[in-house]
């Protein structure tokens, strides 16, 4: 955790409650020690989205499709939201999951590795305005490079888990090697979207680090 514990408990407390199906999702990915967006960066995910209007969204990393179904709620009906996965049982529980929510027409889940479905996408030439980057943490910054070609002029670039539970900041001694390479990625991320003459970003502390870069 990044914020102190009792603030973001309290912000958590006033959580509305949600759909039936988004909660039992959420009790699940707890259970299954799998990565769903904090409940905190929740809402500025969905109120980004409200503000952004965006037409065709694209989301990297759907795991059991929470946020992809999170995301189909606050959008309007002709919004497409593409996702990508590449682990079977993720893509088994998400197909279930976006067909129990009637969301397969607005939801399309591609399946394979994001390195080579990003290439296939900017191949066929594909545009969005609105780009969740939420897949493996030492993969961004070669997801940046097809990304940044399909994001529309004035798109979103919405990047979650930046901060690594605030290990990104920390100096490289007081953490594993593996992490420390992934680590090293994800600042040099931070780095390019930061200074990318293309880009305007912000870093926030909120739940495991987000960043919101606009195309200018
Ligand atoms: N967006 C989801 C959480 C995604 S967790 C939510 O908030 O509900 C990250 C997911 O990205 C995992 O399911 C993982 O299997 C997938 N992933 C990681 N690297 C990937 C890659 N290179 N290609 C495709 N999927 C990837
Ligand atoms: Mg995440």
């Amino acid at each position: 955790m990044i914020v102190n514990e009792q603030i973001t408990a309290y912000i958590n407390s006033l959580e509305p409650e949600q759909s039936k199906q988004l909660s039992e999702m959420r009790v699940y990915a707890r259970e299954n020690f799998i990565p769903i967006l904090k409940m905190e960066t929740q809402s500025l995910l969905e109120v980004t989205l409200i503000m952004n209007k965006p037409k065709n969204i694209l989301e990297i990393g759907t795991a059991i499709g929470y946020s992809s179904i999170l995301m189909s709620g606050c959008i309007s009906e002709d919004t497409r939201i593409t996702t990508i996965e590449r682990s079977k049982p993720m893509i088994e529980q998400a197909t279930k999951n976006i067909k129990l929510a009637g969301k397969e027409e607005q939801i399309s889940l591609l399946q394979g590795d994001a390195t080579d479905i990003l290439q296939q996408l900017v191949e066929e030439d594909r545009k969005y305005d609105f780009i969740f980057m939420d897949a493996a943490k030492g993969q961004y910054i070669t997801f940046f490079e097809p990304c940044m070609k399909m994001l529309m002029k004035e798109g979103t670039l919405f990047s979650d888990n930046v901060l690594q539970e605030g290990e990104v900041a920390q100096s490289r001694y007081g953490i594993s090697r593996r992490n420390r390479t992934i680590h090293a990625r994800m600042r040099e991320y931070l780095w390019e979207i930061k200074h990318n003459k293309e880009l305007s970003t912000s870093i926030i502390t909120i739940g495991d680090g987000v960043a919101i870069s606009i195309k200018k």
